[in-house]
């Protein structure tokens, strides 16, 4: 193994990493990890510590999920590759959709189209509503809804839905006609409301307003998450996302949710939809559907949009749509094997049980240091908690002390992740209650050091 200093000199002379200043890795090197094992990380210095961020949200299962691994191996030497375009298909990938099928059920979703992960699955919803309706005979219908705060990913229809100027602003214009509601986000909105139900009638009447303004003749599809995630981890109140979906049915406007974060047990509910009691007409997966190990999506479709689609007979439904690596057949083996991992370990309970745990814990970190300004979870296994330089105006801190927080937690035992004033927390569904307790004591030692 090359030493730490020669990795980093490397990596500043030749790599770009997403999400930061091309120059940012020679003033600040990356942590570099080059080994992971059950819940832990271990870098190139071998320092070990608890993931306190599951990869990126993705490895619900932690690192040493076995079955995933041999399944990956299994089918490499079985196909590797083959497309499943117009007239092939692959062994793998009927048996997850059927699988998927099963799994989504109660959510009545009934058919799988296979992506390579969440910005791939967002673009494939915005434009398979779309065609929903010009199916329909209801060309008009083009626009799409979406929360402030939310995140969709990168690609240019995701980011023209997405609900934060950092992801956007460098790379406008972006789709015409994305239209962004005010999210249900307690700690600070435009109403000034601090009770998180009046502040979801407030944001639904908003929508309402928007979709009067626009016309809901004009609006294909409402994309959301059931619990934001990026955005600072903003979960609305029990009555926003059925009454989104009223809103929604009321106006054929198709709604989506986009739950490449929450599908697959992190709220503690095997789907973000069904913790809330929602049944979308689209639902993007990606991350935990391969544990991470594999590139990997899925958008879901909804039986009654499913027969739009099938019951056409005039050729409009062809699907001109479609990735080199949907329905990847190595990407299918792995997302079975975790399917089966996922529903055998009951993560979701866990995701519950554990994410309980750390919530009280922020809960009392925030008794303790003032410059936490907001914890927010208590829906399974993610949480974050925003920080404040003055707690009374709400001041957002500076990014060197965040930085700090993050790095001594780092140094003291867990790696958490810094997202603008938040600090966020999305570890494997599989810790333990010992694990969430090293995670808080470090971010005790963390938020002590300033
Ligand atoms: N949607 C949501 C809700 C996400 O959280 C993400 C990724 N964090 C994406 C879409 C994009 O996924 P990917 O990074 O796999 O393209």
């Amino acid at each position: 193994m090359k030493d730490s200093n020669f990795l980093k000199e490397k990596n500043a002379r030749s790599l770009w990493h997403p999400m930061a200043h091309p120059a940012d890795s020679q003033a600040n090197p990356p942590t570099i990890i080059t080994q992971a094992h059950g819940v832990r990380i271990c870098d190139v210095d071998g320092h070990e510590v608890v993931d306190g961020v599951g990869g990126l949200w993705n490895v619900n299962l932690g690192f040493s999920c076995a079955p995933i691994k041999q399944a990956i191996a299994d089918q490499l030497e079985r196909l590797p590759y083959y497309s499943i375009f117009r007239g092939t298909s692959n062994d793998c990938v009927i048996e997850l959709a059927e699988e998927l099928r099963a799994f989504f059920a109660p959510d009545g979703l009934s058919r799988a189209f296979y992506t390579s992960g969440g910005s791939d699955s967002v673009e494939t919803a915005l434009r398979l509503a779309r065609q929903y309706h010009k199916i329909r005979g209801e060309a008009g219908k083009v626009k799409f809804l979406s929360l402030k705060k939310g995140y969709h990913g990168t690609h240019f229809g995701g980011a023209s839905v997405n609900g934060n100027a950092n992801f956007r602003t460098a790379y406008e214009p972006l789709l015409p006609g994305c239209h962004h509601i005010p999210a249900p986000y307690t700690y600070r909105n435009p109403f000034n409301e601090t009770d998180p139900e009046r502040l979801a009638q407030l944001c639904l009447a908003a929508l309402e307003d928007e979709i009067a303004f626009q016309g809901a003749g004009t609006i294909a599809a409402m994309i959301m998450e059931p619990v934001l995630g990026a955005g600072g981890v903003i979960p609305p109140h029990a009555s926003f996302m059925p009454a989104v979906r009223e809103i929604c049915s009321r106006n054929n406007i198709l709604l989506i949710a986009d739950e490449v974060i929450t599908a697959f047990g992190r709220t503690g509910g095997w789907t973000g939809s069904r913790h809330w009691g929602v049944k979308p007409d689209l639902m993007c997966t990606a991350k935990a559907i391969t544990n991470g190990y594999f590139p990997f999506g899925a958008v879901m479709i909804s039986d009654a949009v499913a027969e739009v689609f099938e019951g056409d007979e005039t050729g409009k439904a062809a699907i001109g749509h479609g990735y080199t690596y949907s329905g990847h057949p190595v990407g299918a083996a792995a997302a079975l094997a975790c399917l089966a991992e996922t529903r055998r370990l009951k993560v979701n309970e866990n995701a519950a049980a554990r994410g309980a745990e750390l919530h009280a814990g922020l809960l009392a970190l925030q008794e303790k240091y003032d410059v936490i300004g907001d914890v927010r979870g208590g829906h399974g296994l993610m949480c974050a908690v925003e920080l404040v330089s003055d707690r009374a105006s709400k001041t957002a801190i500076d990014k060197k002390s965040i930085n700090r927080v993050q790095e001594e937690t780092y140094r003291a035992g867990a790696m958490v992740r810094v997202s603008g004033p938040n600090i966020i927390l999305s570890p494997p569904l599989v810790l333990t209650s010992d694990d969430v307790g090293t995670i808080l004591t470090a971010m005790d030692k963390g938020f002590a050091s300033l």
